[in-house]
């Protein structure tokens, strides 16, 4: 018997020697049992809505850390922020890390394309490409929670 993470939610699996296949007890996604040069691992065959959703939300998690030079990418939205409103102009310098976060990952969809819409015209650079891929994995996060309502 050997243990091994679930490759989507991470819960600590036993697995018996005979099997190849089986659903991760945890979150339930579809998994595969690979065992070569004396190495056993775990693949993900389909990750159940519950554990795509934990994926979604790691990826999410892993886009804001990201940084352009010395800050968080959503540190440099400052004053894109404040043009839609959601910063005041005495809070334009001030705003901490932890305020500029918030107010971004609360910012609905609409809100979002508006500063998408600010840098379009730059589509090379790092920022433009950042807000795409935070656009794109929102829009996941949503249709799989959608999908798990229903
Ligand atoms: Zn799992």
């Amino acid at each position: 018997m050997i243990t091994l993470p679930c490759p989507v939610c991470e819960e600590r699996l036993e697995i018996p020697e005979e099997i190849s296949r089986f659903a991760c007890a945890r979150c339930n996604s579809e998994l595969e049992v690979r065992r070569g040069g004396g190495i056993v691992s775990l693949a993900k065959i389909t990750a159940s809505p519950e554990g795509e959703l934990a994926l979604l939300e790691k990826e999410l998690a892993a886009l804001m850390q990201q940084r352009i030079v010395d800050a968080p990418v959503y540190m440099l939205l400052r004053h894109d922020l404040y043009r839609l409103g959601k910063l005041h102009i005495w809070n334009l310098t001030f705003a901490s890390q932890s305020d500029l976060e918030f107010i971004f990952v609360n910012l609905k969809s609409a809100e979002l394309d508006k500063i998408i819409a600010n840098y379009q015209d730059n589509p090379q650079s790092q920022m433009f490409q950042w807000l795409l891929k935070i656009r794109e994995c929102r829009q996941k996060i949503a249709q799989v929670k959608q999908s798990i309502r229903s």
